[in-house]
């Protein structure tokens, strides 16, 4: 069985040293010395100033709106996961989606302004796979109308513009590290901001807007997260360079094998590194999709429909909308197998089936 992404576990020892740390000191959560230290390694390895460590992905999203005071429209893209769009539901904030690019799949900049009205406040956009986003575009376009940008960075782990962090950009961009994520600490979230204040503010609304013994600052949430999973945020740091050969080594051969195949990879930032994250493919038609992947599933090798179907058409809680670009492109594209122990000799088996599956 090839499943569609593994966690990567490091080996056993190297997590229980730190575990019997914990037990010696006794101190479980609430900012621990192992949740500073993850903190004060992510920044270095990161190359960036300011980051919070906190629960997941999610609750990053949600603590950057509400610390940014969003209250009205953010604009969105309807081509992500569904908690960019929960998130904003979620703080009250009304979704407007915009359509992505064809060619990169993060959402189309050159399309932002006519969705703007004078209730936007803010631009919330995903970087799909791990693919900048037009950060410059987008930047110009929220200085003109004095809208605040946050970027979903959950995939994108490492990956550089013009050599500086992908998480510099905007004014706060949030992360995953959850157990499927390219780095993970099992649960898991980073929140990112240049700006010291912000930064303070979302520390506090992490520890539930507690100020001192007996006041608070502002509406809270427990945004905090736990020694344990600091320790595998640790480990998991040490493994990462080698995680991202192994992936990129998998990712070339994928590209090798399937020159031939009908398919098309989302074009890449011009001046960002790859993260190798995903290996996704927009396939010629639905058709042939549906085919590779019943092919693939009766072979025991699993590929994912990610980002199938569009949010804006699939919420209960939205009226459905249809975006041409995203509704066509939702349909077409698979991520195949990849993860850090899958072997290339299992990559060229899964490009030679999906090869005579779409030459049959
Ligand atoms: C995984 C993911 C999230 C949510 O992160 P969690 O840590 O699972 O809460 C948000 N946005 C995108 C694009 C994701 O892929």
């Amino acid at each position: 069985m090839i499943p569609v992404t593994k966690p990567f576990l490091p080996p056993e020892g190297d997590y229980l040293k730190l575990i019997q740390g914990i037990w010696k000191r006794q101190w479980l959560t609430n900012m621990g010395p192992l949740a500073s230290e993850l903190e004060m390694k992510l920044k270095d390895y990161l190359g960036i100033d300011h980051l919070l460590f906190v629960t997941n992905g999610t609750v990053a999203l949600q603590m950057a709106i509400k610390a940014l005071e969003i209250t009205g429209e953010i604009i969105t893209t309807p081509f992500s996961f569904v908690a960019t769009t929960s998130s904003i539901v979620w703080e009250g904030c009304t979704p407007v989606f915009v359509d992505i690019d064809a060619q990169t799949l993060n959402i189309d900049a050159s399309k932002i302004e006519e969705a703007i009205t004078e209730n936007t406040q803010a631009i919330l956009a995903t970087h799909v796979y791990g693919n900048p986003c037009d950060v410059i575009a987008i930047e110009r376009i929220a200085k003109r109308h004095n809208l605040k940008v946050i970027y979903d960075g959950a995939h994108a782990f490492g990956v550089k513009v013009n050599g500086r962090s992908i998480f510099e950009y905007g004014d706060v961009s949030t992360c995953s590290l959850h157990a499927t994520k390219l780095y993970h600490s099992i649960e898991g979230g980073l929140i990112v901001t240049k700006c010291p204040d912000l930064l303070k503010k979302m520390a506090s609304i992490r520890n539930f807007g507690i100020s001192g013994f007996d006041s608070f600052n502002e509406l809270g949430i427990n945004g905090k997260n736990s020694e344990f999973h600091a320790a595998m945020g640790l480990v998991n740091l040490e493994y990462v360079n080698d995680i991202q050969e192994r992936r990129n080594a998998i990712t070339n051969r994928y590209k090798e094998q399937l020159g031939n195949f009908k398919a098309y990879m989302p074009l890449w930032h011009k001046d960002a590194s790859q993260n190798y994250a995903y290996f996704p493919l927009v396939l010629e038609s639905e058709d042939l999709l549906l085919k590779i992947k019943s092919g693939l599933d009766g072979n025991e090798i699993f590929t994912r429909r990610y980002f199938y179907p569009s949010l804006a058409n699939a919420l209960p809680y939205l009226e459905p909308k249809e975006y041409k670009i995203t509704d066509d492109v939702s349909r077409r594209v698979l991520c195949l197998p990849l993860y850090h122990d899958l072997t290339l000799e299992e990559v060229d088996l899964i490009c030679r089936l999906m090869l005579r599956i779409q030459n049959n």
